[in-house]
């Protein structure tokens, strides 16, 4: 397990860096600006640093040449996530001193492992991210797979990606669509066990999206599950409440955790049915 620095501006990136590393173990600092990111480098002493390259107040470039100069720092590996895919962009961020370069979007599977590969041996997380289902674990936990289908919303690809390989994992058979034009389209042709659906999305917005499911004879009992990064304001957690949200999770959330919610929504179902 190691102590790892990460520097993001964006919000759900640094959300997704954060759930994928901490899951496998690691301890996380966050710093969302470039002085932030000096000051917290400086005070932790991080064993590894991820930065992101367009940042307010210094930018990427200028926290490598800093930290490089730091004779405390400047053996920290330092990586770049960025979303600049230029041949010109990645020569530049080498020359600048960072160590190694991941470009964004990131590889949901292969985040871990890359920043695995910088760490030194003992201290490289000792829980594996376990986004690819193992079948030997699979087939050892038969029992404990949901055989059921989701309808899961979401405008962000990577939480999309990783919440559909989640699902997966524990045998919820999910159609991942982008928007609640799509949605609309797959209830008018099947209705699943569940819908998993982003707050906030664009449009018409989450709860909209509710309404019609809720306003629907044939929808308006499938349990509805929200997911965001922030927290709804008062006003939303009421309308919600009226429109008979089944659960509402604030992301990132911890795997098993998840697993679990997922688990009792669907022996509610079961319960029900009987
Ligand atoms: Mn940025």
């Amino acid at each position: 397990m190691a102590k790892i620095l990460i520097v993001e501006d964006n919000k759900e990136s640094l959300d997704l860096m954060t759930y994928l590393l901490d899951h496998c173990g690691h301890s996380i600092i966050t710093a969302s600006d470039g002085e932030e990111a000096i000051e917290k480098a400086k005070q932790h002493r991080p064993d590894l640093i991820i930065c992101d390259i367009q940042l307010p107040k210094l930018n990427g470039y200028e926290i490598a040449k800093i930290l490089k100069n730091d004779k405390l720092l400047k053996h920290v590996p330092l990586v770049s996530v960025t979303a600049y895919a230029m041949v010109g962009d990645r020569n530049k961020v080498r020359d600048s001193g960072f160590d190694a370069y991941i470009s964004k979007p990131i590889d949901l599977v292969q985040f871990v492992v890359q920043i695995d590969s910088l760490l030194p041996a003992e201290l490289r997380s000792n829980k594996s991210i376990n986004l690819q289902p193992n079948p030997s674990t699979i087939s050892a936990k038969k029992q404990d797979r949901i055989y059921c289908k989701a309808l899961l919303v979401d405008d962000f690809s990577a939480s999309r990606e990783l919440y559909k390989i989640l699902l997966e994992s524990i045998g919820v058979e999910v159609t991942a669509v982008s928007n609640v034009n799509e949605a609309l389209s797959y209830l008018q042709k099947q209705v699943p066990d569940f819908i998993l659906s982003e707050f906030h999305l664009p449009d018409n917005g989450g709860l909209a999206f509710l309404k019609l499911v809720r306003n629907n004879v044939a929808w308006k009992s499938i349990a509805f599950i929200f997911m965001s990064t922030t927290h709804p304001d008062k006003n939303e957690m009421q309308e919600m409440k009226i429109l008979n949200v089944t659960r509402f999770i604030l992301s990132p959330i911890d795997t098993s955790a998840f697993f679990n919610i997922i688990k009792s929504i669907m022996s509610m179902i079961k319960d029900k049915n009987h």
